[in-house]
């Protein structure tokens, strides 16, 4: 984006552009700090306190971080191909694509992660009943 130009102007002064890379820093960095806490909560600081009764291992946290950065990959996989626009449809280490064409396998890659360790739909449960309090709907 700091390099690119399109139609004669560069990417990094359109409007629309420079609004979409800002939402996605914040969410990042959103991200990268839930992440940090479930971390330490589950795992470095979880591990000194397993062995006590009162330990709850963070499940809606863990839930919460795995729906929103695997959400958040979708959404940052769409915006590289939306940004960098069709170049960006070429295969991984195509030398001429954007980003060498990385764009295009995170966006069939981020996909599956949105499934595997168990799927959205099945995060969003657990944060609506654990964490909420919300009755059974299933
Ligand atoms: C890339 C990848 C790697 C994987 N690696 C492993 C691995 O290493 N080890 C392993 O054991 N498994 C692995 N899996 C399997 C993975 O854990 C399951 O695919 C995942 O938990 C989803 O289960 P499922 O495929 O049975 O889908 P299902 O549970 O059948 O879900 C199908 C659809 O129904 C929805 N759904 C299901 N139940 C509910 C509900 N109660 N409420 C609302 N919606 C619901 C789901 O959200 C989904 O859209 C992997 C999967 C993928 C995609």
């Amino acid at each position: 984006m700091r390099d690119t130009e399109r139609d004669g102007e560069a990417l990094r002064d359109d409007p629309v552009v420079r609004s979409k890379m800002a939402n996605l820093h914040t969410e990042a960095e959103g991200g990268s700090r839930h992440g940090a806490q479930v971390r330490h909560r589950g795992g470095e600081g979880g591990e000194r306190r397993q062995g006590r009764k009162d330990f709850q291992p963070p499940t809606v946290a863990a839930s919460e971080y795995k729906l929103f950065a695997t959400e958040y990959s979708v959404r940052l996989a769409n915006a590289s191909m939306d940004i960098a626009g069709p170049g960006t449809q070429m295969r991984v280490r195509t030398d001429d694509a954007p980003m060498e064409g990385r764009a295009e396998s995170t966006y069939r890659y981020t996909v599956i992660d949105t499934i595997g360790g168990g799927a959205s739909e099945i995060q969003r449960n657990i944060i609506a009943r654990r964490g909420l309090g919300l009755p059974k709907n299933f």
